[in-house]
């Protein structure tokens, strides 16, 4: 029965002392046969168990190694050592599973990043990433408090799907047609998917959106919190085949309104972590601040992880027209000096992601969320604004990330948004079922993206997106 341990967070957290305590954990050091570093995962900090000079066979001293699991009963007393309030003086010790500490793969020394990356199954046990893992629990968990406190319905949407939302997202096939070359074919020699498993042709969601529109003209408003595919080859630190998206959907509901309410939700979340996650918060605050003295001292950023998240919550985010960010990129000293890959010459080219680090990181120092966009580059949904020219779409971009959030008002009038649709070449008889929205009691409203994984990137600091999932799937990797 293991009903009798309690978590080493709880022991270490409290100033109870001279109680008898049963711990179970990892070990991560074993120092001169005598102090063991204990971790359960509950928190950052190791508890340190005390084993008596003598008090275990030779036998069993030899498999208290780096990984191994046990089991310690025994006293919680002040500590007469350095670095701890509490250590637990073991009455006993059982190893509930060895550890080889030739073959181990985790020495208690530092690895890199990337090392790590290959032994996904094994780096929830250093303190870096059961930081960031608890840290991307608790943003999960806020999200989920911050809609259900405003009266939010969860909606789950359909992972397969045979929509695209965006009308051009690189999708996933799901088929369950044989490979060989023995699938049915059409006359004309295509593939024939009325022979599949859904009898017509599926995709993995590369979002929630449109059936999450479907469910605000119900609920008014909704969300949905799942994972998205998207088959685009981009090795970046910031893109992942499989990432997680929550998109909130809301009637009754303008630009303005969307904006507010993603600002309050950034806040809220980050906020959460940081009354929540204090030590992990602090650990990764430092540990980063180590891996920036490596950097010359212009590439160091100004603030720290801890002081750059207070900055967030504590101010109001910049908010400009995409005319008004054009203006800005155009006239910087960097355009004029010719140091981005992409140069600025006219209005309606899409930002990259060099532009949009320019304005929050040089410019505005302070996330900055862009609105109204010129049609051309931006989905069919969005509401067209009077100019003829642009949409009212909003992009929130984070310092050191880029685009965290993509959103939108969505038109509501049919005859506009059936028009942008042939204007696209995106068939309105696939999408009839989304059409009738606009049919059948439509209202203004509107919504937005917030990629999971960018955001626990830019709540941990951590600069590669593949180091925020536990199993990262991106081109040529799927490993675990
Ligand atoms: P980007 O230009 O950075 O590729 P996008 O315009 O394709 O982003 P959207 O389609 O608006 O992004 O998706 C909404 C949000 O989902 C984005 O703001 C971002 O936070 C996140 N996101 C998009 N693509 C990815 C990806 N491949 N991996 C992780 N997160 C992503
Ligand atoms: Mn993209």
């Amino acid at each position: 029965m293991f009903n009798t341990r309690i978590k080493i967070k709880e022991v270490i957290q409290s100033d109870r002392v001279d109680y008898s305590a049963t711990v179970m954990g990892w070990v991560r050091t074993f120092r001169n046969n005598q102090f063991i570093a204990l971790n359960d995962g509950s928190t950052n900090q190791n508890i340190q168990v005390v084993v008596a000079l003598g008090m275990l066979e030779e036998t069993t001293l030899k498999r208290i190694t780096t990984g191994a699991c046990i089991k310690v009963v025994g006293e919680v007393i002040a500590s007469l050592g350095k670095g701890q309030k509490v250590e637990l003086k073991a009455t006993s010790i059982e190893v509930l599973g060895d550890s080889d500490a030739e073959k181990f793969p985790l020495q208690p020394k530092k690895h890199s990043l990337e090392f790590l990356r290959e032994i996904a199954h094994l780096r929830f046990r250093t303190n870096t990433f059961g930081a960031v893992f608890r840290i991307r629990h608790s943003l999960a968990f806020a999200i989920h408090s911050f809609f259900n406190q405003k009266g939010f319905v969860y909606v789950h949407t359909p992972i397969i799907t045979a929509s695209d939302a965006e009308g051009a997202g690189e999708m996933f096939r799901v088929t369950t047609l044989p490979l060989d070359g023995s699938a049915p074919k059409n006359d004309d020699g295509s593939i024939n998917f009325k022979e599949d498993f859904f009898g017509k042709s599926t995709n993995l969601t590369v979002s929630g959106q449109l059936e999450g529109e479907l469910a605000a003209m119900a609920f008014g408003d909704v969300y949905t919190f799942g994972p998205t595919f998207r088959a685009e080859n981009s090795n970046t630190t910031r893109h992942l085949a499989e990432f997680w998206m929550i998109e909130p959907e809301m009637a009754f509901c303008d630009l303005e309104d969307n904006m507010n309410l993603a600002e309050a939700f950034i806040k809220y979340i980050i906020r959460y972590t940081m009354e929540h996650n204090q030590e992990d918060l602090a650990f990764l605050s430092q540990r980063l601040e180590e891996e920036e003295k490596q950097k010359p001292q212009s590439e160091r950023s100004e603030m720290s992880l801890l002081e750059k998240l207070a900055f967030v919550v504590n101010n109001d985010f910049e908010r400009i027209t995409y005319t008004e960010a054009i203006d800005i990129l155009r006239e910087s000293n960097h355009n004029k000096k010719k140091k981005f890959q992409y140069l600025i010459d006219k209005w309606g080219i899409d930002l990259q992601s060099e532009h949009e680090r320019y304005l929050v990181e040089k410019h505005f120092k302070k996330p900055v969320i862009l609105t109204n966009y010129p049609k051309e580059i931006k989905a069919f949904y969005m509401r067209q604004n009077d100019d003829g020219k642009t949409v009212a779409a909003m992009d929130i971009l984070a310092p050191g990330i880029g685009e965290i959030v993509g959103g939108s008002q969505r038109e509501e009038r049919l005859d506009k948004l059936t028009e942008r649709m042939k204007e696209m070449h995106i068939p309105t008889e696939e999408l009839d079922w989304y059409l009738d929205t606009r049919r059948f009691g439509a209202c203004p409203h509107a919504g937005f993206g917030l990629g999971f994984e960018r955001m626990v990137q830019f709540v941990t600091g951590m600069g590669n997106i593949r180091d925020v999932i536990p199993f990262p799937r991106y081109p040529k990797s799927a490993s675990f």
